[in-house]
Order: C-alpha cells, then sequence, then structure tokens
C-alpha cells in the first residue's frame, strides 16, 4: 500500500489545479488518471475574460473575441467590448500546461490508473492500493468518488461537439428554444477550425433529440458537419456539497458547472484551489467557492424557471439577449466568474 497525504482522482482541469496547490506547499500528492495521455476532453475549449483568459498564458489561447454574434428567433446582436469577452483554448494543450506545471511542482501523476473500489482511507487503481488522508473527487460528471459518497446526479447537461476545418471568422451563440429549449447552439472558432455543438438541459432536451435538432440547426445555417467526428459529454450541475470531511469534490464530480452555460473550466479550476486551500487550512473560509456557488445557484434557478414552459423560456431568453444588446445586462452576467 502506497502511502499518500492527499490521492486526488481525475486529471482533468480540477485534479491538477488542486494537486499543484498542494505540493506547491509541500505536501506529497498523487494524481490517478484512467486515461493514457493527460488533456483530451470532449469540450468546445471556451474560457472568459473575467474566468480565466487573465490566469492563462498567452500561448495557450487559439483564438480571442472582443464581440460575440448572438442570434434568437427574433433578434441577432452583436455584443463588443474593449477586452477580449472569450477566447478559445485547445484542451490538450491545456491538460499537457497543467500538467507540466503539476510535475514541476512535485505532483507525482499516474495515467492509465483508473480507480477502481474505495474506502474510508484507501483506494484500488490498476491492481495497486494507495492509502491517502485526504481524498479530492476530480473525475467529473461520471464520478466514482460522488458514487462513492452515496451522491446521485440527476441534473445534467448534454453538449455535442464537433471540430470542423476551416477559417470561421465569429464567435457565435443561437437560441433557439424550440430546438434547444434554454441550451443553444455555438462556433467557437480555434486556430484552422471550430468547436461547433449544442448544449441542453437532459430533461428538458433528450439526448436522441438534441441532435436530431443539432443537426436540423447545422444544415439550415449552411454548415457541413459530413468530414467531423460528433462527440457527446455530460455536464453535471447537481451541486449537493463539495466537503465531506476529508473528502472533497471539485469541478464537474461536484456538479459546479454552469446550468446556464455548461460552462466548467473555470469552475473546476477555482473548486480545485479551493479544496486545496481547505485541505491546508480546515478553517479557510473559502471565499472564492463562495462566489462560485452564489453565480451557480443563480444559473440553476434561471434554468428552473425557463424550463418551466416554453413561454418562459422564449421571453426570458429575448429579455436576456436585448438587456445585453442596450447594455442593462453585461455579458459577464452570464459567465461563472461574473
Ligand atoms: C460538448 C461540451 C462542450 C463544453 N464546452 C465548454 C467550454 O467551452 N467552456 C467550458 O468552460 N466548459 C465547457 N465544457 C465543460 C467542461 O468540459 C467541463 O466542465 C470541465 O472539463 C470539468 O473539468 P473537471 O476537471 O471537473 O473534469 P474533467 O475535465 O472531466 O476531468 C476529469 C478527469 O477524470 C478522469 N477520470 C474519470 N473517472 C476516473 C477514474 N475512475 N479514475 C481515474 N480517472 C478518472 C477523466 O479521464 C478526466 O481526465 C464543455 C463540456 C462538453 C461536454
Amino acid at each position: 500500500m502506497q502511502k499518500y497525504h492527499t490521492v486526488v482522482v481525475g486529471a482533468g482541469p480540477g485534479g491538477l489545479a488542486c494537486a499543484t496547490l498542494l505540493a506547491k506547499a509541500g505536501k506529497d500528492v498523487l494524481v490517478l488518471e484512467r486515461r493514457r495521455w493527460i488533456g483530451p476532453k470532449v469540450c468546445a475549449g471556451g474560457v472568459t475574460w473575467s474566468g480565466l483568459r487573465q490566469r492563462l498564458p498567452e500561448s495557450l489561447m487559439q483564438k480571442t473575441f472582443p464581440d460575440q454574434h448572438l442570434f434568437t428567433r427574433w433578434q441577432r446582436t452583436v455584443i463588443s467590448a474593449a477586452q477580449p469577452l472569450v477566447s478559445t483554448v485547445n484542451r490538450e494543450e491545456l491538460g499537457q500546461w497543467q500538467l507540466k506545471e503539476a510535475l514541476g511542482a512535485g505532483v507525482r501523476v499516474e495515467a492509465n490508473h483508473p480507480v477502481g473500489r474505495i474506502s474510508e482511507h484507501s483506494l484500488e487503481a490498476a491492481g495497486k492500493g494507495f492509502s491517502f488522508q485526504y481524498l479530492v473527487g476530480a473525475d467529473g460528471s461520471s464520478s466514482t468518488v460522488r458514487r462513492h459518497l452515496g451522491l446521485a446526479t440527476r441534473q445534467v447537461g448534454v453538449g455535442l461537439n464537433l471540430f470542423v476545418e476551416g477559417d470561421f471568422p465569429r464567435m457565435e451563440w443561437h437560441l433557439d428554444d424550440r430546438l434547444f429549449n434554454n441550451g443553444y447552439a455555438w462556433v467557437f472558432p480555434h486556430r484552422g477550425c471550430a468547436s461547433i455543438g449544442a448544449y441542453a438541459g437532459r430533461l428538458a432536451v433528450e439526448p436522441g433529440v438534441l441532435r436530431k435538432n443539432f443537426l436540423l440547426w447545422a444544415a439550415g445555417h449552411g454548415i457541413n458537419l459530413e468530414s467531423a467526428k460528433m462527440q457527446a459529454g455530460l455536464i453535471n450541475y447537481d451541486y449537493q456539497g463539495w466537503r465531506f470531511g476529508h473528502r472533497f469534490l471539485v469541478g464537474d464530480a461536484a456538479g459546479l458547472a454552469s446550468a446556464l452555460t455548461g460552462e466548467g473550466i473555470f469552475p473546476a479550476i477555482i473548486s480545485g484551489e479551493e479544496a486545496a486551500r481547505t485541505i491546508l487550512d480546515p478553517l479557510y473560509p473559502a471565499p472564492e467557492m463562495a462566489r462560485l456557488l452564489a453565480r451557480h445557484h443563480l444559473h440553476r434557478r434561471l434554468v428552473a424557471f425557463t424550463g418551466s414552459s416554453l413561454l418562459a423560456c422564449r421571453l426570458t431568453m429575448e429579455t436576456l439577449v436585448a438587456a445585453l444588446r442596450v447594455g442593462a445586462v453585461s455579458f459577464n452576467a452570464l459567465e461563472m466568474a461574473g
């Protein structure tokens, strides 16, 4: 049995952020990752200015957009700002950059180690046993650690994504309640390609229907998806807590993604860091976590309200976009860092 101060399950943005901070404070930290290679994840790679854009190196930015093009049934509008509102990152590059930071801080990372059985102070991965004082579940929307804690996951969104080759000049958000209910379709340009996809709550739009509606939407916008591979992923926003004695949940494992937009990279990194600070000092008040939870709650309430009827959905979406257009609401009201 190998002994560690903290074992982190999952080498996504949340797990690596948490492990790096703990190792910098001198703790003996192990990250166990089920995949062979760190980084790749079904994701559009959008990061916001008030969220991560300023914390990540410029070299990770694929493309940057001060203008956001919003389309609803009744409106089309451009929201502009002096600073870049949203940039895109490649998830493999983000993961490899975070991995380098973690290894540099002294974290031990074991890829190809899917975590199976977990008990109070130990777990098994790849046929080996590991014991810990603290356990951090950073293992995404289908988290094994979350299941071990006995938490169900009901409130999830489904995201569809394809990387389509070509030069896409605009960052676009398409809110069409007939197709996506209170979700949306997007065009997020990267270098030489764009992430094109759609997001909706799983209960609001059943996954098969979301796929069908997304293809209809793409065809209607002259977007050819034939040469690209469609991938799907769950986005967990069913938050039920992050601190369970000596065990913690962060990021998607904790259900901290936005119910409204599906934004989850920023919540994963912030919650990972706040979990690390709390492990180092149990009396740490976790103010960034409190802000994140307030924003998460707001997005979840907005989605519950707009999901209650198509009329509520359409009127709210149209009002929100009109308010953005006239500047009554700022774009970062939609962001998890806002
Ligand atoms: C289609 C789509 C588009 C998205 N677009 C955006 C976007 O533009 N911007 C944004 O901010 N967010 C976006 N998201 C959400 C974002 O991808 C997630 O919220 C974010 O990756 C969560 O980070 P995490 O560290 O919590 O988990 P993850 O990134 O999911 O990492 C979890 C890690 O744990 C590993 N793991 C899982 N189980 C085990 C196990 N048993 N043992 C060991 N390792 C395990 C996984 O392999 C993975 O590496 C999108 C999601 C989808 C599906």
